[in-house]
């Protein structure tokens, strides 16, 4: 089904005016910074999280809702009060009708997630149960329970992990990450003939209270294996949340978008790359030491080896 393109939005700080999402994992890291910058960006938000200290903040354009995304019973509860709130709104606006730009439903971010970091030799089902139920279960239920709410040209956004593209240690969150890109994929074929987009993305390191709790090697491994070099933020994924949920991406679904500083592109190459530029160097540096320059073939060798 053709979305309508006829409200097609301008600039880019407009690109959310009048729209409204559901974000889960909305009270930290990524989730809240994504909240920030949709609301930025003219947009209202639904802002789901279990871990609301005031569900009374977060301003004009924010609704905080308590819900624990694993349970199907509270996605249901939320759904009923959008609609009846849609309805109320149509009843009481001069022309609105369910539907409208006002009331509708425009898109999902399913970021709230959970860590597990035990590996395969003391790892517990209970490990698994967890990581499951709020990281591939929750989106799920959003998708399922929400995506009716949703007019042609909604859009979903699965916040997976580089942990799911790989063989990340934690095996229970990695493997719950692995079942998000497939669910993801599935939901995109189903819902697509709908106008229904949906993507999945996938960050690397990035500086939240998630990652505040892992021991520093961690971090400092995450920007060894990073060509780009350093950690990111959630402002470096906010944007490319952003950019999916808006009109810039209308042909884009069933994606799955690396947000890692280029961790995951080379599949371990990084490791052997630095090796052998910090073995050429050596070479190069002692030819140096010997003859006092290096010629232009020992420079090039060097450079490219
Ligand atoms: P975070 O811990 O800062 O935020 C996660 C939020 O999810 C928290 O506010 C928490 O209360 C909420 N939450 C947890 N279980 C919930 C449940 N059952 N129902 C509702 N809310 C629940 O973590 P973050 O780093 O911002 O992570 C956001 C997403 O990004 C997660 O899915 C995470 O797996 C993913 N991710 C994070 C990183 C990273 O480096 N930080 C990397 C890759 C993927």
């Amino acid at each position: 089904m053709e979305p309508d393109r006829s409200e097609r939005k301008g600039s880019p700080m407009e690109a959310h005016a009048g729209r409204r999402y559901v974000v889960t994992g909305a009270a930290s890291g990524i989730g809240a910074a994504t909240v920030t910058a949709l609301t930025e960006a003219g947009a209202r938000v639904v802002a789901v999280d279990l871990a609301w200290d005031d569900l009374a903040g977060g301003g004009d354009r924010v609704e905080r809702v308590a819900l624990d995304v694993a349970d199907r019973e509270q996605w249901a509860e939320l759904a009923a009060r959008l609609e009846d709130a849609s309805a109320a709104d149509a009843a009481s606006g001069p022309a609105g009708t369910v539907g409208d730009d006002d009331v509708r439903l425009d898109g999902l971010v399913n970021a709230a997630g959970i860590t597990r970091r035990a590996r395969l030799d003391d790892v517990t089902a209970d490990d698994f149960e967890q990581a499951f139920a709020v990281n591939a279960i929750g989106p799920a239920l959003g998708m399922q329970v929400l995506a009716p709410l949703m007019p042609a040209g909604g859009s979903v956004v699965n916040v997976g992990s580089a942990a799911g593209t790989m063989a990340h240690y934690g095996i229970a969150y990695g493997a719950s990450k692995w079942a998000l890109r497939g669910l993801s994929r599935v939901a995109s074929m189903e819902l697509g003939p709908l106008g229904i987009r949906v993507n999945a993305i996938h960050p690397g390191y990035i500086e939240t209270p998630m990652t505040a709790s892992a021991p520093p090697a961690f971090l400092e491994a995450s920007i060894r294996v990073a060509p780009l070099g350093r950690s990111g933020t959630p402002d470096d994924v906010a944007p490319l949340v952003g950019f999916l949920l808006s009109d810039e991406s209308t042909y884009l679904s069933g994606a799955e978008i690396a947000v890692d500083g280029g961790q995951s592109a080379h599949g371990g190459a990084k490791a052997l790359s630095d090796a052998l530029r910090a073995a050429s160097s050596e070479t190069t540096d002692v030819g140096a030491q010997t003859n006092g320059t290096l010629t232009e073939s020992q420079e090039v060798h060097g450079r490219h080896q």
